[in-house]
């Protein structure tokens, strides 16, 4: 049976997790920007656990328009956070679905202090522990640049930067940008960041969870950082 510690976690030569019951739960914390859905891709190719980004399932909600969609659609479009209930509500179906079984990738959740303490709750029902918290730090000044340089390609969901991480000339008519990824939602959003997420950090301090990941350095950079902290072989 495997080890439910990342860092001790059953690996084959490749670094993959191996062997029945290898479970790894892990959350990705950081402001708006820090290049969460970036490395929840490159994690996840390597482990096989579900990606779940919260920002993800309430922008599908609204895009096919379903009820949920409807009543999010205005938190985000103006860089709220939609409000607590409806955000646990959602993990707690996603995390009772059975490819969770493996283990999870949490991406943007939790986003406040009660949602932590919700997701604790709701682990401990299960059965389930967390292995580890990685906070990917990256300071405001960059923020801003990164998020209004951001484009998602709709059909393979690879997320580009016009800058940083420029599309194939092939791909650039079809990218599409988030609504909310402009400069005045940003600096909401970047504000309710430091109001509310960043208590979430002390939170699993205290726990031993945290991880702290310099965010600045390329994305490759940043993927090995990733993998050296859980004990990956490189
Ligand atoms: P980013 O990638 O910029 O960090 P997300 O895609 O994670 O943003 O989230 C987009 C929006 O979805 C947020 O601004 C917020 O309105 C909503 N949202 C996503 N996750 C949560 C959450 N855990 N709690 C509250 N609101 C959330
Ligand atoms: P988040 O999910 O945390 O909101 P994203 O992964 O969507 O962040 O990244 C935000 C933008 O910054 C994207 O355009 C992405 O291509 C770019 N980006 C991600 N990681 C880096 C990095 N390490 N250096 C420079 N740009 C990055």
């Amino acid at each position: 049976m495997a080890s439910r510690q990342a860092g001790a976690a059953v690996l084959d030569q490749a670094g993959r997790l191996q062997g029945e019951g290898a479970v790894v739960r892990l959350i990705l914390l950081g402001p708006p920007g820090a290049g969460k859905g970036t490395q929840a891709a490159r994690i996840v190719q390597r482990w096989p656990i579900p990606h779940i980004s919260t920002g993800e399932m309430f922008r599908r909600a609204v895009d096919d328009d379903t009820p949920l969609g409807q009543q999010v659609r205005q938190y985000m479009e103006s860089g709220q956070l939609v409000p607590d209930e409806l955000v646990v509500q959602m993990v707690r179906r996603r995390l009772h679905e059975p490819d969770c079984a493996q283990g999870f990738l949490l991406d943007g959740f939790p986003r406040t202090r009660p949602q932590a303490e919700a997701l604790d709750q709701l682990l401990e029902e299960m059965g389930q522990r967390l292995d580890a918290v990685l906070l990917l730090e990256v300071p405001d000044e960059l923020i801003l640049e990164r998020i209004t340089g951001r484009r998602m390609d709709p059909e393979t969901g690879t997320i580009y930067h016009l800058k940083y991480n420029p599309p194939p000339p092939e791909v650039l008519p079809r990218l599409v940008q988030r609504p909310d990824d402009t400069e005045e939602t940003c600096r909401k959003r970047l504000a309710k960041y430091h109001r509310e997420t960043e208590a979430v950090i002390p939170y699993y301090e205290q726990r031993g969870l945290l991880r702290r990941i310099d965010g600045t350095r390329d994305p490759d950079q940043v993927t090995e950082q990733i993998f050296q902290v859980l004990g990956v072989p490189q």
